[in-house]
């Protein structure tokens, strides 16, 4: 890849190609960019980014070569409407769709979707009959106001349906590619609303593609440091954080109780929202506690400029917190009569049991004798280990 890029570059200079593209870099910046991304996308089979830099870049491409004429043209005024509305929704369906990564059937058919989306309306605008539809549309889609085509009702509509499915599916999702895509919008709606600014279109789809940029980094650093299940930083995270750590601090090991059993009994998938729920007490633990996934049932606190005598309350807090905490698990033949089903809510009953499960914490400071984190680890680990013989659901501190 490295390679690639320079070569590029150099057969630009030998070509002259360099000169010529430095003088149109300006407007073809986004076209550049969109390309990188795709590519980038690409690489780290993040189908939904290349979807949304192509978008952006058919909306730019749009923008360019059609609508640099005046408002009053009926075909200009329906590029424009025509051009939101598709990159807006297409926005929107690129948040509803499952990552599939990359070159596939799937990700091939939803990128010709919207590039055949996009030469329809383009067909369709060059085609003289047009001012049929121009007319029968005319009272949703003119403004008092020239320059804010935005502002017209049928636009409008569209607009804010899109952007509306769009922010509930960021708050939803809660991904960085949702972020992404719902800033997209909002940068792409910025450039519909001011349209008449000059330059407006280069400089923000510039930005756009930028944002999706920090994005795809952002889920690539996700992937390799953040645990999917949990959605806690991981042992790769907490390897580099001990790295930074200064002289003085705590590192305590966490580990669910009978897990192996509670996995038979009540199946995986129980099993896995169970550790999510001991996730988010252990994420709350307080005195500045950092929260880690170590590995399958296992979890670890880091207490940065923290001693032991400071956190052994709040850890034993936490071990309470999550032994009272009653899970009430539903058999699967839930019943399917509401009426039934409004008598028994809010009350046990013989197809709901209560659980709930313990944990066991060990936990250590750094002491002059440690030469790194993992001596620290391995003490708290010890403690641990005494935790699980001294009856279990309990915190050891290490001597
Ligand atoms: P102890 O009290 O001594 O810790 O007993 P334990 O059964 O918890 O310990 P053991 O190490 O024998 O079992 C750990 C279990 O955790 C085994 C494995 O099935 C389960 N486990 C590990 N990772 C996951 C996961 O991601 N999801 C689910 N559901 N279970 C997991
Ligand atoms: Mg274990
Ligand atoms: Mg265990």
């Amino acid at each position: 890849m490295p390679f690639s890029i320079v070569a590029c570059a150099y057969l630009m200079l030998q070509f002259d190609w360099a000169d010529q593209w430095s003088k149109s870099i300006h407007a073809s910046l986004p076209y550049l960019m969109s390309a990188l991304l795709v590519l980038v996308s690409l690489i780290f089979n993040r189908s939904r980014l290349a979807l949304g830099a192509i978008n952006a870049c058919l909306a730019y491409a749009f923008i360019q070569n059609g609508m640099q004429k005046p408002f009053s043209e009926s075909s200009t005024q329906l590029l424009f409407i025509g051009n939101a509305i598709l990159f807006s929704w297409h926005l929107c369906l690129t948040g509803l769709y499952r990552e599939r990564g990359s070159i596939s059937r799937w990700g091939v058919s939803r990128l010709l979707v919207i590039i055949l989306s996009y030469l329809i309306l383009w067909v369709l605008v060059r085609d003289s009959n047009l001012d049929a539809l121009h007319l029968a549309i005319e009272s949703y889609i003119t403004t008092q106001d020239q320059q804010r085509t935005w502002l017209s009702l049928g636009l409008l509509l569209s607009q804010l349906g899109s952007g509306i499915v769009l922010l509930a599916l960021t708050l939803w999702k809660r991904t960085s590619t949702e972020t992404a895509l719902l800033a997209a919008w909002l940068t792409g709606n910025a450039i519909f609303y001011d349209f008449a600014v000059a330059d407006i279109s280069t400089v923000l789809f510039s930005a756009l593609l930028l944002a999706l940029f920090v994005s795809l980094i952002q889920s690539a650093y996700d992937l390799a440091f953040v645990d999917a299940l949990t959605l806690l930083p991981g042992r790769r995270a907490l390897d580099e954080k001990m790295g930074t750590l200064t002289k003085h601090y705590a590192i305590a090991m966490i580990d669910i109780d009978h897990f192996k059993k509670f996995n038979d009994t009540y199946g995986h998938d129980t099993g896995d929202q169970v550790l999510r729920l001991v996730a988010s007490k252990i994420r709350k633990v307080g005195v500045g506690g950092l929260a880690y996934r170590y590995g399958g049932e296992e979890f670890a606190i880091l207490f940065p400029n923290k001693n032991l005598d400071l956190v052994e309350p709040y850890l034993n807090k936490l071990r309470e917190s999550i032994s009272r905490y009653q899970m009430t698990l539903r058999n699967q033949e839930r019943t399917r009569n509401k009426k039934i089903g409004e008598k028994l809510r809010g009350v046990v009953t013989a197809r709901e049991r209560n659980v709930n499960i313990t944990v066991s914490i060990g936990v250590a400071q750094k002491q002059e004798t440690h030469h790194s984190a993992d001596d620290v680890i391995q003490d708290a680990d010890k403690a641990l280990y005494i935790a699980k013989g001294t009856g279990r659901n309990t915190v050891v501190i290490a001597t």
